[in-house]
């Protein structure tokens, strides 16, 4: 409310105060002051008038108070309100701004499939928009051989001022971004206590580029891997505000899908090519077995045109080579079809009947011991026989596959063995199948890949001629008789393939196929 003094010095509620003090240094006696409210009753200040002599005010001068505290009062208050709505239209733009930014960058790197360029573009983006003097990204790559190692683009600086560092390691606060948890966003770094705590630099090495302000934001992928990490530095201090760290929080985000999807299509570069190479094999299976059949009718036709004679031994050997030489195309063919099934998703008919694995092993040994030559292929079987419930040419398959495999990748031959055992199960008895070789082995980082299809190893895709289907197909066919296939294996030792299948079908009433993988 007002509040009205005539008389200063004799005012009781000033008496004793600094206030009477100032005002009786200043020459003032009497004062009065008027308070300004807002329409909504809030208050914004006060008009207060001085005298130089003790003064009680006129009625008439309190009324033409209150008339200039009403209009102070509402000029203030529209002057709030044009504050606010021009600091609103500021924010307005600005979000239009950054919107439109990040739009422009997004398009922009998901134009972008070559993983380098992509990743350039984004450090590029970021480090501009953040207002950054430097940037940089590192992200984690594999090499063929499966290790994993750290690649890094920059911005705002040429390459030989970083080239020396070493890689940022997983010290407290690099390892923030790396393992993916969350933002940092440092005003100074020289007065931040996760900074400088590891050896051997403690803070920054030698001749680092001078960082004060520090701004670090993960980039992770759909699938929640640490893909990398995005870091920026300012030698001035508090240079990274919030609005700096949306916009890299949002380059980061885009910059994962575009990653996401450089390596997608880079993978399925791959799956064409591989598929290219597997039906180039396919083809050349397939004619190899057709060239015999047809050299030899041909001859025969020749013979029997040319003196009219043959001698039936002769004749009936030849058919039995073209007879032999069609089984051959015909399973292959038969392959082929299991293959397109398998690619479709759609499950094999097996024709399941008595099977004795031991028999069907032997079988397999005899065949692939007969061009192996320097190979030893050794069945070992505890019992005579072991019979189950599975489809014979399905089985012989997979087993013409793991000691195709072994005799093809142990160049330098050796011993291969084959051993059939009976395991027992809570679900019942089961088979146990290995196929054991000395020969090339397989990479550990492709030792999980072997299975899928068109994958080939490393150590063997540019020497020895393949497909990468087979263990897939393999793999396949024991999952539908309820089975299971492993590998264990170690480069330039040898390799064992593990097939195990339960000698009865599944009696749940569930079809015994799964989901065909890889
Ligand atoms: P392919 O032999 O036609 O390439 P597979 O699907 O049969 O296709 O095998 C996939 C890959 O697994 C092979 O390319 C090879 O790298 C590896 N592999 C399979 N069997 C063996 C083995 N016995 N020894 C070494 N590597 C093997």
């Amino acid at each position: 409310e007002r509040v009205v003094v005539p008389d200063i010095r004799a005012c009781d509620f000033l008496a004793g105060t600094a206030g009477l003090a100032a005002y009786v240094q200043a020459g003032i006696h009497a004062a009065q002051s008027t308070p300004l409210f807002s329409r909504g009753g809030s208050l914004l200040g006060m008009i207060s008038t001085h005298w130089r002599e003790p003064h009680e005010p006129a009625e008439r001068d309190l009324q033409l108070l209150d008339v200039l505290a009403r209009q102070a009062a509402d000029l203030i208050e529209r002057r709030h309100a044009e504050a606010e709505r021009a600091a609103l239209l500021v924010r307005e733009r600005e979000a239009r701004t950054e919107a439109e930014t990040l739009v422009q960058v997004g398009q922009a790197l998901s134009g972008e499939l070559e993983l380098e360029a992509l990743i350039q573009a984004a450090t590029d983006a970021a480090t501009q928009l953040s207002g950054a003097q430097f940037g940089a990204f590192f992200y984690n790559v594999v090499n063929q051989q499966g290790e994993s190692y750290m690649l890094y683009t920059l911005s705002g600086v040429p390459r030989a001022a970083f080239a020396g560092y070493p890689m940022p390691r997983n010290t407290s606060l690099f390892g923030v971004t790396f393992r993916g948890e969350g933002i940092v966003r440092i005003d100074d770094v020289r007065a931040d206590p996760r900074f400088g705590r590891n050896a051997p630099y403690f803070g920054l090495p030698p001749g680092h580029l001078p960082v004060v302000s520090f701004l670090a934001v993960p980039v992770i992928s759909r699938s929640g891997e640490v893909l990398g990490g995005l870091f920026f530095g300012h030698a001035e201090p508090g240079m990274f505000t919030e609005r700096a760290e949306r916009l890299v929080t949002g380059i980061a985000a885009q910059a994962a899908i575009a990653i996401d999807n450089a390596r997608l299509f880079e993978q399925a570069q791959q799956a064409l090519h591989a598929r290219d190479a597997f039906l180039a094999a396919a083809a050349h299976d397939l004619k190899s077995p057709l060239t015999t059949v047809k050299g030899l009718s041909q001859l025969l036709r020749r013979r029997v045109s040319g003196s009219g004679e043959l001698d039936t031994a002769r004749l009936l050997s030849g058919l039995a080579t073209i007879d032999a030489g069609v089984t051959t195309v015909a399973a292959q063919i038969d392959e082929l079809q299991d293959v397109a099934r398998l690619q479709l998703g759609q499950p094999l008919s097996l024709q399941r009947q008595p099977t004795d694995l031991v028999l069907l092993a032997r079988q397999a040994a005899a065949t692939h011991r007969l061009p192996a030559g320097h190979h030893r292929i050794q069945v070992e079987a505890a019992e005579a026989a072991l019979v189950g419930q599975w489809d014979p040419v399905r089985l012989k398959r997979v087993l013409d596959n793991l000691l195709g495999n072994a005799v093809k990748y142990s160049p330098d031959g050796g011993a291969i063995t084959v051993t059939v055992t009976r395991e027992a199960d809570a679900a019942g008895d089961r088979a146990m199948l290995a196929v054991r070789d000395q020969g090339l082995g397989i990479p550990a980082a492709d030792l999980p890949r072997v299975f899928e299809r068109f994958h080939r190893g490393t150590n063997v895709s540019s020497q020895i001629a393949g497909s990468g289907i087979g263990l897939t197909s393999a793999r396949w066919i024991v999952q539908q008789h309820g089975g299971s296939i492993a590998v264990e294996s170690r480069e330039g030792a040898g390799s064992t393939f593990t097939v195990r299948l339960p000698l009865e079908p599944p009696n749940d009433g569930t079809p015994d196929a799964r989901e065909p993988a890889g």
